[in-house]
């Protein structure tokens, strides 16, 4: 069934796991995460991002998310991925999204509040939850140390909350999108001190790449919903490297078979280790 994020959102942060946002762009990545989350009988977050909406109209990956979502009784939140256009948003909205994130992590702290405000007044009117963001999480890793000046500040997220009535926040806690050229490293302590100053559930970008051990350590320290979107994707560009090796010269149709399987063990493998060990209780 659809839900929007608090309806799996709350749940998490009050019982200490964490639920996986995995990004598609079309039907198979779709029915990968989907079919993911039915075997393992977990609610999970489809997210489906602006910047890949010139591959897949959007009305066409919200009816396929209903279709899907109606034939099941686990919560299946569809949700909009770094947004930046509130006009887009009401776009997201009319497909059906139960969920949007509006980015204005470029702009000042007092026009992300303006912005997200509307965003969320938008929103919460048609019963759809809001992620923003606070502190940018870089796009890509340029090699450069994040230092800590750029992180989220636990007092300005604590306002910025307030203000906004957003209902989850992306946070800056060093973690960083794509694939990193050097090691990963998340300030536990700034995250820590950011999940005490707030109630409202965190969200941690850039979650591919990072070791399991840092993963479970920041679910532990308030991190209630993770996005993983580089490690689908290595998984399937890896499959296919491999094949033309072996010189492959099938069907486009097969080639989208085997590729399946390897996006699907990755997103089941994050669903259980952001478990952590809980069981939940339907
Ligand atoms: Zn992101």
């Amino acid at each position: 069934m659809l839900a929007n994020l608090n309806d799996v959102l709350i749940p998490a942060r009050k019982l200490g796991y964490a639920v996986g946002s995995f990004n598609v762009h079309n039907l198979e990545t779709i029915q990968v995460v989907f079919d993911a989350a039915t075997s393992l009988d977990l609610s999970v977050i489809i997210a489906f991002g602006e910047k890949v909406s010139h591959i897949s109209d959007i009305q066409l990956i919200g009816k396929c998310v209903h279709t899907l979502a109606n034939r099941t009784q686990i919560p299946i939140v569809l949700h909009l991925d770094h947004c930046k256009s509130i006009d887009f948003i009401v776009k997201a909205i009319q497909a059906g999204f139960t969920s949007v994130m509006y980015d204005g992590s470029s702009l000042s702290v007092a026009e992300n509040i303006k912005n997200t405000s509307e965003v969320v007044r938008i929103a919460h009117a048609a019963g759809i939850t809001v992620e923003a963001e606070l502190g940018s999480i870089p796009a890509e890793d340029t090699g450069q140390v994040i230092v800590e000046d750029q992180l989220t500040k636990p007092e300005e997220a604590k306002e910025f909350i307030e203000k906004t009535h957003c209902d989850a926040l992306a946070i800056a806690v060093g973690t960083i999108h794509g694939d990193y050229i050097g090691e990963p490293k998340i300030y536990h302590h700034r995250l820590k001190e950011i999940a005490k100053a707030v109630s409202a559930p965190l969200v941690l970008h850039g979650g591919s790449g990072n070791t399991e051990k840092d993963l479970t350590l920041a679910i532990e320290e308030g991190i209630t919903k993770i996005n993983i979107n580089t490690e689908i994707s290595n998984a399937a560009v890896q499959k296919i490297k491999e094949l033309f090796q072996e010189d492959f010269s099938g069907h486009l149709s097969a080639l989208s078979n085997k590729i399946r399987n390897p996006m699907l063990e990755v997103v089941k493998e994050k669903m259980n280790l952001f478990l952590c060990g809980r069981t939940i209780i339907k």
